[in-house]
């Protein structure tokens, strides 16, 4: 049984099996959705009440190569992302701020969009927002009531975990210990939590609230994603995905839900990115280290480092985020950009030769066989890496046909495909952003850094990457004088 799409003629990559690690079972297993060659998945969006920090665009980029990926093997992708625009935080601060819900969500959503955007993000088939789908929840709410999961207290309705026997099976958390009817009203809480959570909450006075056949209210978040997903993507969805944090309460809540109203097995992988740290810290809003997108760009760095150095660390494993990763990041996408330059614009001798072919053939194996075992982003970047390193020393040996060019870059546009970071365009994406491009003065080691960047372009005679590095310094107020003995001085504007 083979689930891998036929793709077109002279793709060598069909025959890699998939492979993910999935949270229910503990292991890494061969991936085979549910309809060949379609793929049916469900992204837990954001809580639209401030700016998405960097923490959760982690994980939305850990989505977005993940679809990209499905997409270049040929299948069809069909992903669902939930907005929560209405929960407890959301209710106060639209309060406080003295606006509607609706006004007041409006503003973080364009701005979590146009983040996406710069980020190069895919927008997925399907954008819901959970107040536009009360009516859903009800419902489902109502079957669970039918089906005998739910009792009602002060108007609110809760859901009996007790009567779900496979509660815990996602996050293992036991429930043997567990207080029978205990139960929680927040959204958020801890492991050693196991409770009834509520899954219609009454409003609290003042409250914005909906009047419907179970009373007026509002639903909890698990009850959204929930709805959502059985809604767009039918009663079995392939990958579940989100943060690490989110196994617990919240998905191990959707699959008791979902599962008490179907009879039928949810999702069929769970994959979980784990948590972004900032200089070795946990990244999260209460612990103040706290960084938007916009920030990031507003202190010169570019959405194409930003979203390569997240895509760069497999996402099962924990990335730490520190200036000196993100000036990483720029400078091997420099290399990337000024190798791809390189090969469509310089002049090389005619013919080509079958090691190139046969290099770059390898790579394209490498790259993909990277990807295949669960994601292992770096795997595949090193063999792109290496491509580049090889293929430049055999320009500058003069062993580089102009029929080489193709096969490599061939190979680069597959890894753009899944990396998309290849396309100059971040001054023009901060200024539909409305953000400057230059940034901030850079600081002595970071322009020590692009200087020996530049250095290295020049000694591999690679000149209109050495220019563009060095007319980047100059917009940014940093002068070079190249003395006589090939050492660069510099000095600033
Ligand atoms: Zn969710």
């Amino acid at each position: 049984m083979s689930a891998q799409p036929t793709l077109s003629s002279g793709d060598r990559t069909t025959k890699t099996e998939i492979r993910f690690h999935n949270t229910m079972s503990g292991q890494t297993e061969p991936f085979v959705p549910l309809v060949a060659g379609e793929v049916r998945a469900y992204t837990c969006g954001p809580t639209v009440y401030d700016f998405a920090h960097i923490g959760n665009f982690r994980t939305f980029v850990f989505q977005d190569v993940l679809r990209r990926y499905l997409k270049s093997k040929g299948f069809r992708v069909i992903q669902v992302m939930n907005l929560t625009d209405v929960d407890d935080r959301i209710i106060q601060k639209s309060a406080a701020a003295g606006v509607s819900i609706r006004e007041y969500t409006d503003k973080y959503i364009q701005a979590y969009l146009d983040d996406r955007r710069a980020l190069n993000l895919e927008p997925p088939e399907h954008i819901a927002r959970a107040t536009e789908h009360i009516d859903d929840m009800v419902k489902l709410i109502q079957r669970l009531t039918e089906k005998g999961f739910t009792y009602t207290s002060e108007g609110s309705t809760y859901y009996r975990i007790a009567n779900f026997p496979g509660y815990g099976k996602l996050s293992k958390i036991d429930v043997a210990g567990m207080q029978t009817g205990a139960r929680v009203d927040t959204d958020r809480y801890d492991k050693d939590n196991a409770r009834d959570f509520a899954l219609w909450k009454a409003p609290k006075p003042g409250e914005h609230f909906w009047e419907t056949p179970i009373g007026p209210g509002r639903p909890g978040w698990h009850i959204e994603c929930a709805a959502m997903a059985l809604k767009y993507l039918g009663d079995k969805l392939d990958i579940h995905s989100g943060g690490v944090d989110l196994t617990f309460p919240h998905h191990e809540n959707e699959i008791a839900e979902a599962e008490a109203a179907t009879g039928k097995t949810f999702a069929r992988y769970w994959l979980h990115a784990e948590f972004l740290l900032v200089d070795h810290e946990k990244m999260s809003k209460s612990m103040g280290n706290f960084a938007t997108l916009r920030e990031l760009f507003s202190h010169g760095h570019k959405p194409s480092s930003i979203r390569f150095l997240l895509a760069s660390v497999p996402y099962r494993r924990q990335l730490n985020f520190t200036p000196e990763s993100l000036q990483g990041a720029a400078s091997s996408v420099e290399r990337l950009r000024n190798f791809a330059t390189r090969l469509r614009a310089e002049k090389f001798l005619e013919g080509s030769s079958p090691a190139i072919a046969e290099r770059a053939a390898k790579a394209r194996d490498e790259f993909d066989r990277g990807l295949a075992d669960d994601l292992n982003t770096a795997q595949a970047l090193a063999a792109i890496f290496d491509l580049v390193r090889d293929v430049n020393t055999a320009m500058d040996r003069g062993e580089f046909r102009q029929g080489d060019a193709a096969p490599v870059l061939k190979v680069l546009e597959l890894f753009d495909a899944i990396f998309a970071v290849l396309r100059d365009d971040d001054a023009e994406k901060l200024k539909e952003l409305g953000i400057s491009a230059s940034g901030p003065t850079l600081s002595g080691p970071e322009v020590e850094a692009i200087v020996a960047e530049r250095q290295a372009a020049r000694k591999r005679r690679d000149f209109a990457a050495s220019d563009r590095i060095r007319d980047d310094l100059a917009a940014r107020g940093i002068i070079l004088e190249d003395s006589r003995d090939g050492a660069v001085r510099w000095k600033r504007k």
